[in-house]
């Protein structure tokens, strides 16, 4: 039986990124992934922020970076609020690839078409079974998406609520805007989330939905629709669905032996649903305080914890855009179409990303409606 410092289970950012850590910080290292190749295996819009490359460490090569483009948030009457700031809308299994490569760099084993099957506490090792051989390591990092083995077998049951989510690639688009993502709100377009046009070239978008108590992809059929001109003639090339997990981060992440992050963990900025960023943070994180645990011999669930201090500035994003979620999924769209008058770009980033939202609520606090709707809850 071959035997590891530590084990990562799952190949997608969160995986990636804390097998490089853990690599890197001189922790031999196995990243395992059941799927045949590390590629984005999970449907996802594949926009991110330029700040994302610069925490994974990967440089913004035009073969990752597809399309740059600014964003606009849609009230439900379709006015809307334009932010400048350009994100990126990318390849992101080369995007994965990179990342796995700087791990492999850094001495990681990566196997991939192995499935781990259980993991174990064996006194002071873990035992991870795959479909094709058995291994002990000091500590099981679980970064193996939303319905994590690794979770089940540790005993972890708690799940961050779900959004179901679907999601269309669609090619020969004629897209009004190429250099622009567009969000779009409101109880009949989506209700409980939102829907989005992505564009990742002239003709070729990613077109989704998130809907929360209906049936998702009903309403992705309607939303297609209403962009007759610039969808009609378009076809689906790709057609998933997968939840995203929008209810904020789980209690328990972190045993004896094993430590869950990433999409298994509800490591998911809760308003907007994106994950890409704050599981690469996760994975570093995870990995170098892993590492560090084995080199002095304590994998102890106190020890492991030292993850929550790294990772600090990311739970407290997640817990205030869950906030701002939470009062806001109770809006009527009378109610967004009023909010959208009185935002700018800078509110909504900052309401969206939970960054200053005490700064957006005090603005808020002398409204005659959203004073007690929006401002008192964020506060
Ligand atoms: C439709 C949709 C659109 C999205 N759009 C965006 C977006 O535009 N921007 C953004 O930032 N986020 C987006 N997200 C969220 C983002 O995709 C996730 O939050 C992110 O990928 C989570 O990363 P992860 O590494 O935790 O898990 P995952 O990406 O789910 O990766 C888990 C990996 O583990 C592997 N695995 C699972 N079980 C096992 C096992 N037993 N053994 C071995 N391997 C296993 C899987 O094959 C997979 O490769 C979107 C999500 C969805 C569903």
């Amino acid at each position: 039986m071959s035997s590891y410092d530590v084990i990562v289970v799952g190949a997608g950012p969160a995986g990636v990124s804390a097998a490089k850590a853990a690599a890197l910080a001189d922790a031999k290292t196995l990243l395992l992934e059941k799927c045949p190749t590390i590629m984005a295996n999970k449907p996802c819009g594949e926009a991110t922020s330029q700040t994302t490359f610069k925490t994974a460490g990967v440089e913004p090569k035009p073969s990752i970076v597809l399309n740059r483009a600014y964003a606009r948030v849609y009230a439900p009457n379709m006015k809307f609020v334009e932010i400048k700031d350009v994100g990126f809308l990318i390849n992101k299994s080369l995007f994965l690839q990179e990342i796995a490569a700087q791990a492999a760099e850094a001495g990681a084993d990566i196997h991939v078409r192995e499935e781990v099957l259980s993991v174990w506490r064996d006194g002071d090792i873990m035992r991870v079974k795959t479909n094709r051989s058995e291994y002990s390591a000091k500590v099981v990092i679980g970064a193996d998406g939303y319905n994590s083995t690794v979770a089940r077998c540790l005993g972890i049951n708690e799940r961050s609520e779900p959004i179901p989510t679907v999601q269309y690639v669609m090619v020969n688009c004629k897209l009004e805007c190429t250099d622009v993502v567009r969000f779009f709100l409101g109880n009949d377009i989506a209700p409980g989330g939102y829907a989005w046009i992505f564009p990742k070239s002239e003709k070729i978008a990613e077109v989704g939905i998130g809907v929360r108590g209906a049936p998702a992809k009903l309403y992705l059929d309607k939303f297609v629709k209403m962009f007759e001109k610039e969808l009609g003639n378009a076809k689906i090339i790709d057609y998933r669905g997968a939840p995203v997990p929008i209810g904020g981060m789980i209690k328990e992440y972190i045993v004896d032996g094993g430590i869950l992050i990433g999409d298994s963990a509800g490591m998911v900025i809760p308003l907007t649903g994106a994950g890409i960023h704050s599981s690469i943070a996760a994975g570093l994180a995870a990995g170098e305080v892993v590492a560090k645990a084995c080199h002095e011999g304590d994998t102890s669930r106190k020890r492991l914890s030292e993850f929550n201090e790294k990772y600090e500035p990311w739970i407290m994003r997640i817990n205030k855009s869950l906030k701002v979620m939470r009062a806001l999924e109770k809006m009527t769209d009378e109610e967004l179409n009023l909010l959208q008058t009185l935002l700018d770009a800078t509110d909504i980033l900052d309401l969206a990303n939970g960054l200053n939202i005490k700064r957006v609520a005090m603005k808020l606090l002398s409204h005659p409606i959203f004073a007690i709707k929006l401002a008192k809850a964020l506060l």
